[in-house]
């Protein structure tokens, strides 16, 4: 099976060129970025501090988190609920990202991301992949762009889904994010030894495709001929 493992901070293009290299490559897609969501999504439903590691770790048991596939389009099922883009809501992400520095939620889903990759040839986008999920990952790519570049992007995923934010809320967001996410104790979101950096500030998506497969290519030539 081949892995490819794609890190980078939120807004970098991570999904959108991770789904587009897997419906080329003709490769499953994983976001694990969305079950992170899913457990940040139950913690706010039943009032719970996102950040006390004992109240969170205590409902774990109460909750599975699964993926499905439809179409090649992946859905987060939380105790057998498709949650849909309930999970993309702003505050989710901060949600997310607090349970995400707690060590027995990252245990919780490891599995679930590994069983994937067992199976599949995968392109997995998320912060850990390179480091801890797969660390021996065929291609490893760690993908950043200016906090501006991204802050704009995300901002205009959110407006397109119609969810009403400010880019200065999206930015400030953001960086708080980012900073947790790189500063945490257990698999922080930093760029695995042997992955390649790919900073697409300049780039479209397109360009970014593109510059991301000829990576691929030179590694994994079997793919070239998809
Ligand atoms: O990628 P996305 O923005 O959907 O991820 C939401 C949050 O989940 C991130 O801010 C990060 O804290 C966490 N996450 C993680 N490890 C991953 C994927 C996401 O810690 N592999």
């Amino acid at each position: 099976m081949y892995q490819i493992a794609i890190d980078g901070p939120s807004g970098a293009g991570k999904s959108t060129v991770a789904k587009a290299l897997a419906k080329d490559l003709g490769i499953v897609y994983v976001d694990t970025g969305a079950l992170y969501r899913a457990v940040g999504y139950y913690v706010r439903e039943k009032g719970i501090d996102p950040k006390s590691g004992p109240d969170v770790e205590g409902i774990l048991p109460e909750i599975t988190v699964t993926i499905r596939y439809e179409n090649g389009a992946q859905h987060v099922l939380l105790n057998g609920e498709d949650l849909g883009d309930r999970i993309r809501q702003p505050d989710i992400s901060m949600y997310a990202s607090a349970v995400s520095a707690i060590p027995a939620v990252r245990a919780f889903l490891l599995e679930t991301q590994r069983s994937i990759a067992r199976e599949n040839n995968v392109v997995m986008d998320g912060r850990d992949i390179g480091t801890v999920i797969l660390p021996n990952a065929d291609v490893k790519i760690f993908l950043s762009a200016s906090s501006e570049a991204r802050a704009i992007r995300r901002y205009e995923e959110l407006k397109a889904k119609g969810i009403e934010t400010s880019l200065e809320e999206v930015l400030a967001d953001m960086e708080r994010r980012d900073k947790a996410d790189r500063e945490r104790d257990v698999a922080p979101a930093v760029a695995a030894p042997d992955a390649v950096p790919v900073d697409n500030s300049g780039l479209d998506a397109e360009q970014t495709l593109e510059c991301i497969k000829q990576i691929i290519f030179k590694k994994i030539p079997s793919f070239k001929t998809k």
